[in-house]
């Protein structure tokens, strides 16, 4: 479809540094010209050439800096079949999401300029939005030898090992020292191996009643406190992954008030669902598991109230066989994209928990100041046009068949979810994806 050289988006409630103010947004190109209380179709002044200026009545829906998804797989080089960049990003854009970051643990994993490049060219011939990947902590993702971080940081949203936890702490705190001299995140994936004795799934009431091997929680806390107590030392910046324990919220609670230099995400099905929603299906497992219901509740809480800076989805796509296996023998890891905001709308806002305006911190601005991108007090004229319509009223049920990721694997497969991404304008082009 050819696109219009100029969009003019009437009628709509504009993200404006912590609330909404109704207005228009006029994008020339792929930036924003003009945003104002009521812009007139009439006075915009036309275009030398070729032009074809739309309008679109928002009515009165939401316009958000693009959605920004810190945690991601895309599984590109090394494990297409699971996922492709081209393939990802378009799950993205149906989600909303205008910037994603890449995780590392890939073959060949992005550790030295080489390798990483090998995923940029990908990037730059495929992706359909700004994919911007993660290196590694340390070579291959072994835990052991430190990688050239000043090389890499200029490339890279942060480093981080992704899948596995830097065990030892010589390691991890020569790693902070250095990283923190580029200014960059370390995004950490915090495990503790000796802790997890073969376990699967949450070592809780559902594991004991169905025979399962539980992945007890302090093997997430426990290197999330020497984690905190590393970047206290060495003043790295942490950003602490996919928490999903009630220990780990208090942890980071309590670090954040001593000041120290620590954020952190979670994923919207830790939010919504505990232990005993799992069922005996691959579609349930993922690392770290869903845990118990306190865990939700501390979750939820620590959301509302700042602990916890950011929704990742931690979007791991796997094919259909290696998710049909039951929750022992399953691959880790479940699809996030394509339900992420109407997941957390459901869950946090819808039922009373938390406002809108701190879901659009959360799954927005945090992200974007984390990362150093734009966006951050709103969309701005002359920034790139990369905005998000959002949509609070309406519901639909999770249908994992119509996922633009080739990963179909969800807990929220068939429940009734409400609100929805209208529309993802990037770099300029509306994406009409389905
Ligand atoms: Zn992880």
């Amino acid at each position: 479809m050819k696109q219009p050289s100029r969009i003019l988006i009437n009628n709509a409630k504009i993200w404006a540094d912590g609330r909404f103010i109704n207005g228009s947004i006029l994008i020339h190109g792929n930036k924003i010209e003009q945003i104002a209380r009521n812009i007139s179709f009439e006075n915009i002044s036309p275009d030398a050439s070729d032009v074809v200026t739309v309008a679109v009545n928002a009515d009165g829906r939401y316009i958000v800096p693009g959605l920004v998804d810190m945690h991601v797989h895309f599984r590109e080089p090394g494990y297409s079949y699971k996922e492709t960049i081209y393939d990802g990003s378009r799950a993205a854009l149906a989600g909303g999401f205008t910037t994603v970051c890449t995780m590392p643990n890939l073959n060949p994993a992005p550790d030295s300029i080489e390798n990483l490049q090998q995923q940029l060219d990908i990037i730059a011939r495929d992706a359909q939005m700004q994919v911007i990947p993660y290196a590694t902590i340390t070579a291959k993702r072994m835990g052991n030898k430190l990688i050239d971080y000043e090389a890499l940081a200029p490339w890279v949203a942060g480093f981080s090992d992704d899948g596995s936890g830097v065990q030892d702490e010589e390691v991890m705190r020569e790693a902070m020292r250095r990283i923190a001299k580029t200014g960059k995140i370390l995004a950490a994936h915090c495990e503790v191996n000796s802790l997890l004795r073969g376990g699967y799934i949450h070592d809780g009431e559902y594991a004991r009643a169905h025979g399962h091997r539980g992945i007890c929680s302090e093997s997430e806390w426990g290197e999330i406190e020497r984690d905190i107590r590393l970047a206290e030392e060495t003043g790295c910046r942490l950003h602490v992954c996919h928490i999903s324990t009630k220990e780990s919220v208090d942890l980071i609670r309590k670090a954040k008030a001593r000041g120290v230099q620590v954020t952190c995400e979670t994923g919207p099905h830790y939010l919504t669902f505990c232990d005993s929603d799992l069922q005996e299906e691959g579609r349930f497992k993922m690392n770290p598991p869903i845990r118990a219901i306190e865990d939700r509740d501390a979750l939820r809480e620590g959301l509302v109230d700042g602990t916890i800076d950011v929704i990742a989805t931690d979007h791991a796509p796997h094919s259909a066989s290696e998710k049909s296996k039951g929750l022992e023998k399953s691959a880790m890891g479940v699809v996030g994209l394509e339900t992420a905001f109407s997941a957390v709308y459901t869950t946090m806002v819808k039922s009373g928990l938390m406002s809108f305006e701190r879901l659009v911190e959360v799954m927005t601005v945090n992200p974007r100041r984390i990362l150093g991108l734009p966006g951050v007090y709103g969309p701005a004229e002359g920034d790139w046009a990369d905005l998000t319509v959002l949509d609070t009223t309406g519901e639909s049920v999770v249908d994992p068949s119509g996922f633009l990721s080739k990963g179909h694997a969800t807990p929220y497969a068939g429940l009734t979810l409400s609100g929805s991404v209208v529309a993802t304008i990037f770099s300029g082009r509306i994406q009409n994806l389905k």
